[in-house]
């Protein structure tokens, strides 16, 4: 695996066809295909995390290049590891990420169908019961380098195969007591071909179909035949599935049902994280995270309550583009993605986080509303207002009693100024019989106002500031990679020791301007309509996904978190305004 930098990426943005672009164009051009249609098909074992993010961009964003469709197919034939609430999250998540399916479908609804296309396969003489043990099944398979041996069960009858099968459905055997097999062959250099099992029993309950099923499909036998079902006509899939094809493309064949096609691709990998449903539920069970939906998860819905937004997540994965090598993608530039695009479109606010109060001792008036930009990037975004005072709160680390030179944040006998406001001067630095500093007495320059400065003084630094009389407390979360590692898969020993321990930093109060909270309501509103998951948006629901943006000035990217309260409001800082990571840690 090679890691691509952000940069090189961005570098390199060319915008000739991917393969399957190219493979698509072909099949449209030749007259093989009139319309295309793809599918996305989630176990529904699990939230979607980033990698499914590509996956449904690849699907959804092929269709929609070509004027195809894609359908939106839960690939549920386990009955074990299912859940509505894992089917209810990946119709939110993909919905969210701006995708409209065709047709949303359960390949337990085929269950029936694919119980006669095995019965079928019986009557060809391509499939057989088998009694054996799956220790002795596995023994009989061989090794890459040897090839397996048939058993006694390979040569039953047509019948007897019929009259076991049809047992096996009725419930007359126990778990493990037989599987049927499809009979292709035991030597066959793909190991998937050696008689690949394609129904097990499993007295389980299914979330759709209850107990009316006692054997279940394996995937090899259930996803190329759903596919068909549907007449799918590009079936894209990650590489591991390759060696799959040959029983994909054999199923299709014995049984003479509509030509499904197999793709594949590279799954993406991404730095700091795990991208695999099984360890993901790991976290959230071992309570390493709050829920799917912790800010630090790789999930969807994760990323969604940190404050990505869907078209950076878009933008991203049009920019990893699609190749069919193994790589591993730096999450800084999914953090560039975001950042890119929340800079166009998030609220200037002013927050300080850690206070330190300054009186301003020759300001005489009581007060007075300031005007300040909300977007600098956006020329219609307006302005909002911001109360002055007489005690403001800067950001402590913004003062420094001893500086060293070239330190432009205010100092004893240094100016700076005020965003949006003016130009003021330290005076004094007022200390408590301990030493310690208890505020700044500071005076300002009354014709330095922004945007009708007379003073002619020029400063270096602008500092961020809220009025302490106006300022409101809220919470803060800061978050940090969840692991120290950069390939966590590939790392060794459990993913879990390599947890980042302080991945979530948390200010209990920070001090934010008023025009913040003003809004706050409409927002909370909406969060708590969205964590009730009996709601499930519809796609005209366009008020549902809506979540204010804003930049704390100096501070990074925000956005409101679901754990706020009436009483006490949570900000979640999406992204820093720099990349501090790639820098630090390389
Ligand atoms: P996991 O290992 O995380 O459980 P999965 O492949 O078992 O993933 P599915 O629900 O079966 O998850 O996947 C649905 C679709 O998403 C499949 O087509 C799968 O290939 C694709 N997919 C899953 N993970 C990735 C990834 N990291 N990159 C790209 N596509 C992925
Ligand atoms: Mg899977």
């Amino acid at each position: 695996m090679n890691t691509r930098s952000p940069t090189s990426i961005i570098m390199s943005e060319e915008k000739s066809l991917n393969f399957l672009e190219e493979i698509v164009e072909a099949d449209l051009a030749s007259g093989k295909h009139k319309k295309i249609l793809t599918r996305f098909p989630p176990e529904p074992n699990g939230y979607l995390h980033i990698g499914h993010a590509k996956s449904i961009c690849l699907n959804f964003g092929l269709a929609k290049k070509y004027g195809g469709a894609t359908n939106l197919r839960f690939d549920d034939t386990n009955p074990v590891t299912e859940d509505t609430e894992y089917v209810d999250s990946i119709k939110e998540d993909v919905q969210w990420l701006g995708f409209n399916w065709a047709s949303e479908l359960y390949a337990s609804d085929y269950f029936e169908q694919l119980y006669q296309f095995a019965l079928a396969l019986i009557y060809k003489g391509f499939a057989y019961v088998d009694d054996s043990t799956s220790e002795e099944i596995a023994v009989q398979k061989g090794t890459p380098t040897q090839p397996g041996v048939n058993n006694q069960y390979r040569d039953r009858t047509i019948d007897e195969n019929l009259k076991l099968f049809t047992a096996m459905k009725q419930g007359k055997y126990k778990d493990g007591e037989k599987v049927l097999r499809a009979k292709i062959d035991m030597e066959s250099t793909n190991m998937l071909l050696r008689d690949p099992i394609i129904y097990r029993i499993k007295h389980a309950h299914h979330h759709r179909t209850g107990d009316t099923w006692c054997i279940y499909p394996m995937y090899d036998f259930a996803h190329g035949q759903s596919d068909s079902i549907e007449n799918i006509t590009h079936s894209i899939c990650t590489l591991e599935f390759v060696p799959h094809r040959p029983m994909y493309d054999w199923c299709i064949e014995k049984l003479g049902i509509y030509p499904s096609k197999q793709y594949e691709f590279a799954r993406l990998n991404m730095t700091y994280t795990v991208m695999s449903k099984r360890k993901l539920l790991q976290l959230v069970n071992e309570n390493h995270v709050n829920g799917w939906d912790d800010p630090r998860m790789s999930t969807l819905s994760g990323m969604r309550r940190r404050g990505f937004t869907p078209e950076s997540i878009r933008e991203f994965c049009e920019k990893i583009g699609v190749a069919r090598r193994e790589n591993l993608i730096d999450f800084s530039l999914l953090e560039f993605c975001v950042r890119e695009h929340l800079n166009k479109i998030a609220q200037r606010r002013m927050v300080v986080f850690d206070p330190l109060k300054i009186v301003i001792t020759n300001y005489e008036a009581g007060g007075e509303t300031l005007q300040s930009e909300n977007n600098p990037e956006d020329e219609n975004g307006g302005e909002r207002p911001v109360p002055f005072s007489k005690e403001i709160y800067i950001e402590k680390e913004d003062f420094m009693e001893v500086a060293p030179k070239k330190y432009f944040r205010l100092a004893p006998g240094q100016m700076v100024r005020l965003k949006s406001a003016y130009i003021i001067k330290c005076d004094e630095v007022v200390k408590d019989e301990e030493g310690n500093i208890t505020h700044l007495n500071c005076s300002y320059i009354p014709e330095s106002k922004s945007g009708s400065d007379t003073s002619g003084i020029n400063v270096k630094g602008t500092l961020h500031w809220v009025s302490v009389a106006d300022a409101l407390p809220i919470e803060i979360r800061l978050y940090d990679r969840l692991f120290t590692e950069e390939n966590v898969a590939a790392a060794e020993g459990d993913f879990k020791s390599y947890i980042n321990p302080d991945s979530l930093q948390t200010i209990e109060t920070a001090y934010a301007e008023p025009e913040l909270i003003k809004e706050a309501g409409n927002e909370l509103v909406r969060l708590k309509i969205r964590s009730l998951r009996n709601k499930i948006p519809t796609v005209d629901d366009s008020e549902y996904f809506i979540t204010k943006r804003y930049q704390f000035i100096r501070k990074g990217y925000f956005c409101l978190d679901k754990d706020s309260t009436t009483d006490k409001l949570v900000f979640n800082r999406t992204v820093t305004l720099k990349d501090t990571w790639t820098k630090v840690n390389k």
